[in-house]
């Protein structure tokens, strides 16, 4: 019994095969060369046959084949989409999620919604989505987010989707439904049917199945996003377990009980089958040790750390002015003094104060009542700094825990078996 997860990242397409939950192969390939301004959906798909050929062929070496594999599971970079038509031809540009600038249709989703919402400001979803109408080359039938678009071309299936890939795009996970007041922003025959993530849809489209190799019986399931996957990768899905990313930013993900969501901190709650995946992220993080220290310096310096001798110095290390999470403020300036001559003592409080960061987040996160992480595990480019841990282990007042694995690919092959 084998589970595929295939991931679409920023960098390009990976996959995983588990076997009862163990990892036994691997496979990736980078995404093609796409001009920005007119990203072409099609050269996903492209690539994720490239690397389905590159897993088949890797699980040949180990005397196994694709056609083993008994369900499919796919995450994609949560915001980026297109609109298909009903063979699921792209019939405008993807745009990425990281495109900005929807500030026209912002002001017309600010028009229905009060006060601070998911859907809300010039980067939304929401008003992306609403941008791709304007960019469609013919009449559109489908929605898609990235993911969404893989799962229609592997089961040959469109115009479905998961909790939470639709999240940012407006729907609520709660009651299970679009807003009522989306069919004046968005035409709501493009919206997909969303599912739970990791609920079987359907089987592979037969000609998918004879490419590649598989069984038609392979099952295709509803898909996440590439951070959720990520978090399914890094730590077992129980409550009060937390990841927190240390990667450019400081991001923390809580798998809490009760849905908690407090848009105006940009804190998030994601649906994972009875449990919600709260998550926020802090601008201050890895980003901010780059513009000061080399990735040697890093290294070294942090050797020479004493993480039980507190320096007493009260940073709040950012890139420039304003923050988001833990505290709401535009304006909050970086705090980076009285600078101290020593190096060392300069990064041990920049790693001080980045640890208090992660604790207030997660404190914020119980004093909304979802309760404070029993085990935090973590992901990201800090996570090998064990004098940054022992720090954090402190101002948490826990202890943390090592991912054994942290590929997104691998936690969408956990959706599989959910
Ligand atoms: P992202 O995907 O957000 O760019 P990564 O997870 O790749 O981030 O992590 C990169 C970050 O990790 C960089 O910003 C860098 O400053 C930080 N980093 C790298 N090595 C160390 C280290 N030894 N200690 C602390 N931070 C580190």
């Amino acid at each position: 019994m084998l589970a595929l997860g295939i991931d679409i990242g920023t960098s390009g397409v990976r996959t995983a095969v588990l076997e009862y939950g163990e990892l036994i192969s691997e496979a990736r390939t980078p995404h093609l060369t796409q001009d920005p301004a007119n990203i072409d959906a099609e050269k996903w798909w492209k690539a994720v046959r490239q690397c389905l050929r590159m897993q088949g062929q890797a699980l040949r070496a180990l005397g196994r084949d694709l056609s083993e594999i008994s369900g499919i599971a796919v995450d994609g970079t949560s915001g980026t989409m297109v609109l298909t038509d009903t063979e699921l031809r792209p019939t405008s540009p993807g745009l990425m999620y990281n495109s900005k600038g929807f500030e026209a249709e912002a002001a017309i989703i600010a028009d229905h919604v009060s006060g601070p919402h998911i859907t809300k400001g010039g980067n939304s979803a929401l008003a992306r989505a609403m941008r791709l109408n304007k960019l469609s080359r013919s009449e559109p039938s489908h929605l898609m987010h990235q993911a969404d678009f893989i799962v229609a071309k592997l089961s040959g299936v469109g115009g479905r989707s998961d909790y939470n890939n639709a999240l940012k795009t407006g729907f609520d996970p709660g009651p299970e439904k679009w807003p009522d007041w989306i069919e004046h922003v968005f035409d709501p025959a493009l919206l997909p049917v969303v599912h739970s993530p990791g609920e079987q849809l359907d089987e592979v489209a037969p000609d998918i199945a004879r490419d590649f190799g598989l069984s038609p019986q392979t099952t295709v399931h509803a898909g996440t996003t590439d951070s959720i996957a990520a978090f399914l990768a890094s730590a077992p899905l129980k409550p009060r377990v937390a990841v927190t990313s240390l990667g450019s930013t400081i991001a923390v993900k809580y798998l809490s009980p009760i849905r908690v969501d407090a848009p105006e901190i940009g804190l998030y709650s994601h649906r994972l089958g009875d449990l919600w995946l709260a998550g926020g992220a802090s601008n201050s993080g890895g980003a901010v040790l780059k513009a000061h220290f080399s990735d040697d310096q890093l290294q070294t310096l942090s050797q020479a750390i004493d993480p039980a001798q507190s320096t007493g110095l009260d940073f709040y290390p950012l890139l420039d002015a304003g923050e988001r999470f833990p505290v709401n403020d535009p304006d909050l300036a970086p705090r980076l003094e009285p600078c101290p001559e020593d190096d060392v003592v300069f990064l041990q409080a920049m790693l001080e104060g980045m640890a208090r960061i992660e604790a207030t987040c997660y404190r914020k996160i119980e004093a909304l009542g979802a309760g404070y992480p029993e085990t935090v595990y973590t992901a990201g480019g800090g996570s090998a700094n064990s004098a940054w841990t022992e720090i954090r282990s402190r101002a948490l007042g826990l202890k943390i825990a090592v991912s054994k694995h942290t590929e997104a690919s691998i936690g969408a092959a956990r959706l599989v078996t959910l």
